[in-house]
């Protein structure tokens, strides 16, 4: 593999050779040979790409599988979880959340005063710092082993400067992930816009916001930014949350409403002009009446999907083949390619969830695969899944329109409740959107096909309910399950009406 262009982040890969053909190649190209042989390459250094190449550095001893990985060089180790995903969005969630908390506190008697203000700087630098830990601690761990001094080695290497380095491998993983899209389309959008790079390193407050899109990550980067007082507008042209039980998805939105951030439903941007006072001013059509709108804001977000990280690593001179419409390598279940001995894994592979503990767990299992340890291939069915909204969000398994789907609508029961968490009753919130929905084959023991919450500490709620659907679970163990009192997750146990019965 000949690695160049440390500006496009990712390594370039127009040749591949198998291990005994390297020295022949070699000697027509005047490039320099290091002479370490590898038996991994993993290209990424995200969630997944170290959880790879560490899984196989674990083998070294016995197998002899030596592995190294090529990592970007944008943030560093950690990739898009790490530095400008989960991690930074669950502090600003919390953030957002002890606000909420502070406003609770004064009915449990705590003396606050009426104005309470949130300081941008402050937090910012708290989760930066948090952040630089995450990245200094992934280098320590590593530093112990073969993998990562090499790549400093590498890094190093390409810091001086656009050096080539021909390397043999026996396997090459690709786990390059991908990067927030800007649309191609709306004048303005790229020039004056941020995406999810950009919000959790702001230095100071993106103020007034409108977040374009409606999934995962406009609608959790909205909950923040309202959540810590900013004016908040998020704009659908669609549905939000695509892909997820539009009920749930609904109570969501009802609730982000109820709490103040303002949705445009319906709507498309046109464009994006920057005014001579600084403000952004965008316009954008509401298509259900057709009517152009106008409004300023301080800062515009994208957040309309992310694009693989594919075009720059020359895969099409190697015959990988790609998903046209996508840009994502096509693989298959033990994450295999449509060239011998390239891998593919995480958001970079066609039809793949992109969660970052999906990323991992594959990574791993194709690390042992490769190892020779194991043949077990990664299960991507009933991958649980939280979004972290101001009222968060879990689920697992199928939604009620997908469960419909598969079974007819006389093939399923649905047990449903909504419930008042007790962390709501003193401090006199409105529980309107707290709600559970267990999806059942109907008859029988009736097997639990989808389980989803509403709620406070929906991932930690889920959680342990994913492994009862990993193995298989029923409404009757569900209800035969002694509940945990005074828990939300109690009543997750308790569902006893059916939709059914009206
Ligand atoms: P998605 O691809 O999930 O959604 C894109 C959103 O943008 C949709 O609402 C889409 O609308 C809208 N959109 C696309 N193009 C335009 C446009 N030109 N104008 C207006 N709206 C547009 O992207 P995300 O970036 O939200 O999430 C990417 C992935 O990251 C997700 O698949 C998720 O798995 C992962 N993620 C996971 C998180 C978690 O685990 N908590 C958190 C954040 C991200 P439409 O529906 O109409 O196409």
């Amino acid at each position: 593999a000949v690695c160049t262009d440390r500006n496009s982040h990712v390594l370039s890969l127009p040749f591949l050779w198998k291990h005994d053909q390297l020295a022949a190649r070699v000697e027509s190209r005047p490039l320099k040979l290091r002479k370490n042989d590898y038996d991994l390459l993993v290209i990424g250094g995200g969630s997944g790409g170290l959880a790879c190449s560490k899984e196989g550095e674990v083998f070294t001893d016995e197998t002899e599988c030596i592995s190294l990985c090529l990592t970007g060089t944008k943030w560093g180790l950690g990739g898009t979880c790490v530095n400008v995903g989960c991690i930074p969005k669950k502090l600003m969630h919390q953030a957002a959340l002890l606000g909420t908390a502070v406003k609770d506190a004064k009915m449990y008697g705590w003396q606050i005063p009426d104005t309470v203000s949130h300081d941008w700087p402050t937090m910012a630098e708290a989760v930066h710092n948090h952040v630089k830990s995450l990245n200094w601690g992934h280098r320590l761990l590593s530093l112990f082993n073969l993998l990562v001094s090499v790549m400093f080695q590498l890094v190093n290497s390409f810091n001086k400067g656009h050096s080539e380095s021909l390397l043999s491998l026996f396997n090459i993983v690709i786990a390059t992930g991908g990067r927030p899209k800007y649309p191609t389309n709306i004048p303005g959008a790229a020039e004056h816009g941020i995406t999810s790079d950009d919000i959790f390193w702001l230095k100071k407050s993106p103020g007034k916001t409108l977040v374009v899109g409606a999934s995962y990550v406009a609608l959790e980067c909205a909950g923040f930014l309202k959540g810590i007082g900013l004016d908040t507008t998020v704009m659908v042209r669609s549905i939000a949350l695509r892909g997820f039980d539009q009920q749930m998805a609904g109570l969501v939105t009802d609730y982000m409403e109820a709490h103040g951030t303002r949705f445009a439903w319906k709507s498309v941007p046109n464009r994006v002009d920057k005014l001579s006072s600084g403000a952004l001013q965008v316009t954008w059509t509401d298509t259900q009446t057709g009517s152009e709108h106008k409004d300023t804001f301080d800062s515009v977000l994208w957040a309309v999907g992310r694009a693989p990280e594919t075009k720059a690593l020359g895969l099409d001179k190697l015959g990988v083949q790609l998903n046209k419409e996508t840009g994502k390598i096509v693989v298959g279940p033990d994450e295999s390619t449509s060239v011998p001995n390239i891998y593919a894994f995480g958001d970079i592979g066609e039809g793949r969830p992109e969660l970052t503990p999906t990323a991992i767990k594959a990574g791993k299992l194709l690390a042992r695969r490769l190892a020779g340890q194991s043949t077990e291939l990664m299960n991507y069915d009933n991958v649980p899944t939280t979004v972290f909204t101001p009222l968060e969000y879990s689920c697992v398994g199928l939604s009620e329109e997908e469960a419909e789907k598969r079974h007819g609508k006389d093939g399923i029961e649905i047990y449903h409740a909504f419930y008042k968490p007790l962390e709501f009753t003193v401090a006199e919130r409105d529980a309107s959107q707290c709600y559970i929905k267990v999806v059942c084959e109907q008859g029988g023991t009736g097997k639990i096909l989808g389980l989803h919450f509403t709620g406070p500490n929906a991932g930690e709620v889920a959680q342990g309910f994913a492994v009862g659907f990993q193995c298989g679970a029923t409404y009757s163990h569900l209800i035969q399950t002694v509940g945990i009192h005074p828990t939300c997750a109690e009543e997750v146990v308790k569902v006893h009406i059916t939709k059914r019965s009206g």
